[in-house]
């Protein structure tokens, strides 16, 4: 169970100091018992501006720095999150309702994307060539500057950790907001970077919420954003930063449809199905949503709805993030109810678990029945809740799944090949699971959805991350007069 910290005061990290916000303060609130556990204070035009003259100052040494010494940071870096694991997961977990589990999960994904930043100094050699005689032509790969991130509640320490280590090894300076209801994973994310050895001005956090976001993208003098977060903040952050010019890569909310075929292994698929939308309880982006019940798959159901009710609140299920959230979930089932669909599994009122009464917890919930178009079907909702529609067919299914305007992941389950290439090639999805709850890459794949799950074009981890984070400098030389009679001679 999770260990909740003592109140503490979320501050902005600028300098490698901790200064106060200058706006008002706002509570930290522990989805696992519904009380207050920090306060963050609001960061306004003059904060910002404090962070990005101050990263800005930074730039010049950090970027001249040479890439195996800042990766030698980036190596203190990781041992310093391995060796503190445990506690920054609690206080990861108290501010997400994450379980222990799950928490110490998502940060070592965001080791395995810092692991793939160390590995640059030995695979991003870039390249150069004679390309006519006695002229050469190289790459070489240049910082953009003053970067920023802008980052969602529902992983605290993972969704970061796609984009410090990647932006910071190539050698920008970073500012980061953290999400307002999980901000307090940015200290310890912030201290273990001081502790790593990273200079002053290349790493800064500003606690706030939209106009601090707002002011962020604003800036004059950032370069770059990445941003994740709802579908509709993300499509607004893109228009607002590439209006002004700035590069800006957004990913966005989803609705993930799994395609159940009858000759999928009933136990594979059980586990993978219900693991996958109660997972985090819900709220992961590549979370399982709609299942595409194919033609006769009831012992599947079966063994999912059995998985789905073993799950213990506050020990394999971890609570939803604010008390509006958790009664939109329920209305959801309600609204579905009034659409046509079937509560199979019932998750309101499901016991808090001893201690944590306060907490705002939702069982898994089941829906079957669920019609094409209706909310249950299309709108994201964020919880542990999946919509069973019906299809006769896998043809059906696929028109189901490519109807939805998000794009993040689908899979199939099958033991049939020629089917799951079929799910493959006709998904709208970017990324796909075959015989895989949740579909997510690991690294060196990269990570990004496509259509309303993503604005701005690459992925946000694996290599094309890298010419988000930087600027290919194309370097042509000659020393001497050539002999041969061409353009370049
Ligand atoms: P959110 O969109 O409410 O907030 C995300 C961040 O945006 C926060 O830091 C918030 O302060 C900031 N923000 C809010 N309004 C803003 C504005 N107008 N301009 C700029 N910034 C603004 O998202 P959330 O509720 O924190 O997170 C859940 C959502 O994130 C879900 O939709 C989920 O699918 C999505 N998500 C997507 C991915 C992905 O990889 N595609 C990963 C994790 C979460």
């Amino acid at each position: 169970m999770i260990e909740i910290p003592k109140m503490s005061d979320c501050l902005n990290f600028v300098n490698n100091q901790w200064v106060k916000g200058s706006g008002e303060f706002s509570p930290v609130v522990s989805p696992y018992t519904g009380k207050e556990i920090g306060r963050f204070y609001h960061s306004d035009k003059n904060d910002i501006d404090q962070a990005v003259g101050s990263a800005l100052k930074a730039f010049h040494s950090w970027s001249k720095t040479p890439l195996k010494e800042r990766t030698r940071i980036m190596f203190n870096f990781r041992d310093i999150l391995l060796r503190d694991i445990d506690k920054i997961t609690h206080i990861k977990c108290s501010e997400s309702g994450k379980t222990f589990n799950e928490g110490k999960a998502g940060l070592l994904k965001g080791i395995e994307v810092l692991e793939f930043a160390l590995s640059l100094q030995n695979l991003d050699t870039m390249g150069k060539m004679e390309v006519s005689r006695g002229v050469s032509c190289e790459y070489r790969r240049r910082p953009l500057g003053v970067v920023a991130s802008i980052t969602p509640f529902n992983f605290p320490a993972m969704v970061p950790m796609w984009t410090i280590p990647i932006a910071l090894t190539l050698g920008n300076c970073y500012v980061w907001k953290p999400s307002e209801k999980t901000p307090l994973t940015s200290i310890a994310i912030a201290e273990a970077l001081k502790e790593a050895g990273l200079p002053e001005g290349v790493f800064s956090v500003v606690q706030g919420s939209r106009e601090c976001a707002e002011a962020l993208i604003d800036h004059p003098k950032i370069k770059a954003i990445a941003f994740v977060g709802s579908t509709a903040v993300a499509k607004s952050v893109y228009q607002r930063g590439t209006t002004l010019g700035k590069r800006v890569l957004a990913l966005g909310g989803a609705k993930n449809h799994i395609v159940l075929l009858p000759d999928a292994n009933p136990e594979l698929s059980g586990v993978g199905i219900s693991n996958s939308f109660t997972g985090c309880a819900g709220q992961r982006c590549m979370a399982a949503s709609v299942l595409l019940a194919v033609g006769d798959v009831e012992k599947h159901i079966s063994e999912i709805k059995k998985t789905a009710s073993s799950q213990t609140l506050g020990e394999s299920m971890g609570a939803i993030i604010t008390k509006e959230q958790k009664e939109f979930l329920e209305s959801a089932t309600e609204r579905a109810v009034a659409d046509g669909a079937s509560v199979i599994l019932d998750g309101r009122n499901a016991p808090a678990p001893k201690g944590f009464e306060g907490g705002y917890w939702l069982g898994p919930t089941i829906l079957d029945n669920v019609k094409p178009q209706s909310e249950a079907h299309i709108k994201e909702l964020f919880g542990p809740v999946l919509s069973i529609i019906r299809c006769k067919d896998i043809t059906e299914a696929m028109e189901i799944e490519n109807s939805i305007s998000y794009g993040n992941a689908c899979s199939v389950f099958t033991s049939n090949g020629a089917l799951a290439e079929k799910v493959i090639e006709q998904a709208s999805a970017g990324m796909v699971g075959v015989n895989v709850g949740v579909p997510v890459p690991r690294e060196p794949f990269s990570f990004g959805g496509i259509n309303d799950s993503k604005f701005g074009h690459g992925d946000i981890t694996g290599e094309t991350s890298l010419n988000f984070w930087s600027d290919l400098k194309k370097v042509t030389t000659k020393w001497e007069k050539q002999s041969d009679n061409n353009w370049m001679s």
